[in-house]
């Protein structure tokens, strides 16, 4: 039992901060009140003083891909507690949560049903093994990115159905790795999730704005899906896949939303992408549409900047899943910047890491020494996106309330999967019965750390996370010891 003491309580579900304590029993919030006696039940109960600081529900990650102890134990310093692979997903899930039970995890753990290794076993006859590094090679191959056949689509379609069935949570969709294909097979997808209540995770197709021969432009593909067959889909990552067209793909995502669908999208606050080099869109004649070059692109694994075309035809031939970074937006410039922040302002817009793994020299993507052994390279949102939103949003230009950060980082993401999810109703808010996943930030230091350069600082600010009840960090101080992490999974109707 635990008594955090007079904090700046925040329920985004009901939308209040007030000054109070609350009270955990197990992995259960029991009690939100001012002054609540440590008597009865509470007897005994171990007391933290908050005063000052801000408690609130732990950070709802939709879109992670660090499956490891290293990078959720960024994420930990970040402020989540929950950690999902729902836009690439793995395949088979039921290797996924096996894997990660075995293995220990700090913070939750789910995954979404693979469309990209579902597709790779129909087109490819690859026996997928719930390993993303394998799915990133597979991305460059054309024989993947192409339509399926009829016979293909059916054995994928029944791959993710059977996924779906054993927990997976709704089905991830790497549209943009494979942005010739036939759209009917996107809509086949979306009538899946409809038919069986669950929900779809998209990195869309190219839009018409980069690439006017595009078969459709992929974010209207979501809307029109949407629209169509009623499924809920989410748009991931609006910022990187739309880039300087961000106020077009909003409009058409309110003008859905107002019409009724069930669309709903995420950002990350950061002028730069971080991928697969082999894939479609990192294709030497496709930087030009978005007006990059060789130079936009760094390897994560060595820090080579690219620097000629011959170069970068070469590394996508030879290491084809290897990871990179890309900067499509300049952080520095005011424009560019603002449309980073719009992104984020938007009406119901999710705050979502895309998280990679940590990669050393040596090709190890975990470890669990902590500090983490210097050297480690990623993508600096992995350990700093939900500490830089909340610096930029609610302490630097106040567009956002506490309660308004939390609705965006924990309340919005959580409602996104609670449909088809039961672990996740009683996460994402704070109140009595909701599970004692709690973050209590210092408003005063909350600041992301990790650069491009540094990309594994983490984050400061978080003084404490409890996750299912337990400190996970503590007075800023990560727990080695604490493994209390639990799978997440669909429950079918
Ligand atoms: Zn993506």
């Amino acid at each position: 039992m635990l008594i955090l003491r007079g904090g700046r309580v925040v329920d985004p579900r009901t939308g209040t901060e007030r000054v109070a304590d609350v009270a955990v029993d197990g992995g259960t919030v029991v009690a939100v009140a001012p002054a609540i006696a440590a008597e009865g039940a509470l007897a005994g109960a171990a007391e933290v003083d908050v005063t000052g600081l801000v408690v609130g529900p732990g950070f709802v990650d939709l879109h992670s891909h660090v499956h490891s102890i290293a990078g959720q134990r960024l994420q930990a310093l970040d402020g989540v507690t929950a950690t999902l692979d729902l836009e690439a997903g793995l395949m088979p899930v039921e290797k996924a949560y096996a894997r990660a039970a075995a293995d220990g995890r700090l913070l939750h753990y789910g995954f979404s049903a693979s469309w990209g290794d579902a597709r790779a076993a129909a087109h490819l006859g690859l026996t997928p093994d719930a390993d993303l590094n394998a799915s990133l090679r597979m991305l460059g191959d054309p024989a993947w990115q192409r339509t399926s056949t009829p016979n293909e689509r059916r054995h994928w379609l029944r791959l993710l159905e059977s996924e779906l069935e054993a927990g997976a949570l709704g089905v991830g969709v790497l549209m943009g790795y494979a942005p010739r294909s036939d759209p009917e097979e996107f809509l086949d997808v979306a009538r899946l999730a409809a038919a069986t209540g669950t929900a779809t995770f998209t990195h869309v197709r190219e839009i018409v704005e980069a690439d006017p021969t595009t078969p459709i432009d992929g974010s209207f593909e979501i809307t029109r899906a949407a629209a169509e067959t009623g499924a809920s889909m989410h748009h991931c990552h609006v910022n990187s896949t739309s880039r300087r067209h961000i106020d077009r793909v909003l409009g058409q995502l309110e003008a859905a939303r107002a019409g009724g669908s069930r669309v709903t999208v995420e950002a990350y606050p950061y002028g730069a992408g971080s991928t697969a080099i082999g894939a479609f869109f990192l294709a030497p004649e496709r930087l030009g549409a978005w007006g990059l070059t060789p130079a936009s692109i760094s390897m994560v694994g060595t820090g080579e900047r690219i620097a000629s075309i011959e170069r970068l035809a070469e590394l996508r031939a030879t290491d084809p899943g290897a990871v990179c970074v890309v900067r499509f937006l300049d952080e520095e410039d005011p424009e560019d910047a603002a449309m980073l922040q719009r992104a984020l302002a938007f009406p119901d817009s999710i705050v979502a890491s895309d998280a990679m793994h940590v990669e050393w020299k040596d090709g190890s993507t975990d470890s669990r020494e902590w500090p983490l052994p210097s050297g480690g390279q990623t993508h600096p949102r992995t350990a700093g996106t939900f500490a830089r939103s909340l610096r930029r949003m609610v302490v630097e230009t106040g567009t956002w309330t506490w309660a308004e950060a939390f609705r965006r980082c924990s309340y919005l993401p959580a409602q996104v999967v609670a449909g088809f999810a039961p672990a996740v109703r009683t996460k994402g808010w704070l109140g009595i019965g909701a599970d004692a996943d709690l973050v209590v930030i210092d408003p005063a230091t909350i600041s992301d750390r990790a650069t491009y350069v540094d990309p594994t600082r983490p984050s400061v600010g978080v003084r404490h996370l409890l996750v299912d009840g337990q400190f996970v960090v503590r007075d800023g101080e990560l727990d080695v010891e604490a493994f209390p992490g639990r799978a997440i999974r669909a429950a079918l109707g």
